[in-house]
């Protein structure tokens, strides 16, 4: 056990597109906690969702976009990379053999991806390979009871100096500034002919239209 980790952030999603709800999240989360930098990681093929319209390549093309000029954020493509459903458990573990023994590693999650956590591949594993993060969102709740609910009765905690002393193994609840927005709210404004101007980047919604996404 080392007292001197890095600790890195990973925040999986489809991204769909990319908006301000995540970015500041994003960027609050790693002043937060001291994070080194956190990666936003497109989801190629979601296990748990239909896969969405838009391609993984253009959903990781308006991510690029939101974070090129933030050195603390980046794109992380590999879902991009690998055949077959996107089980963020393989991500991690792959990510977690490329940094090295010197990193930890923070899954960041929002409450509503956290509900259905249990029917993730191999989700009691991703405490043997990552902390989690949590996020508090409008509109959402933690679970009282249930298998997800007692994961979290058993592994919550405060101590972010966990971060800095062990790979993994914590679980943190963080609320940070509220901002209801949602992809989905995006694209019903875009499908109807409204603007959605100020809820996502400038350069993310000019993608769009020159791609004529949603
Ligand atoms: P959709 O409406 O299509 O479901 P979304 O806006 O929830 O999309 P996702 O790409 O599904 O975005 O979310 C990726 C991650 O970001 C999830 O863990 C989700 O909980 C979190 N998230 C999304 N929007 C916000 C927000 N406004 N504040 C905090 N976390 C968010």
């Amino acid at each position: 056990m080392s007292d001197a980790l890095t600790p890195v952030g990973v925040f999986g999603g489809t991204f769909n597109p990319v908006h301000y709800g995540h970015l500041r999240s994003a960027l609050e989360l790693v002043e937060r906690l001291g994070l080194e930098h956190l990666r936003l990681m497109p989801c190629a093929a979601p296990p748990h969702r239909e896969a969405p319209d838009c391609s993984a390549a253009h959903r990781a093309a308006m991510v690029e976009l939101a974070v090129r000029e933030e050195p603390l954020l980046r794109c992380d493509p590999r879902e991009l990379r690998r055949k077959g459903p996107s089980y963020t458990i393989d991500s991690l573990e792959e990510l977690s053999g490329e940094l090295g023994d010197a990193y930890s590693l923070c899954l960041v999650m929002g409450c509503d991806a956290i509900l259905k956590l249990d029917t993730w591949h191999r989700w009691r594993e991703l405490l043997d390979v990552a902390h989690v993060v949590i996020l508090t969102r409008p509109g959402w709740h933690l679970p009282d009871t249930g298998l997800v609910a007692d994961w979290l009765t058993l592994h919550r905690t405060d101590a972010h100096e966990n971060l800095r002393r062990r790979r993994h193994g914590s679980v943190f609840v963080e609320e940070l500034r509220p901002l209801p927005i949602s992809a989905t709210e995006i694209r019903e404004l875009l499908h109807s002919g409204r603007s959605a101007r100020y809820l996502l980047p400038e350069q993310v919604l000019n993608y769009i239209e020159t791609h004529a996404l949603y």
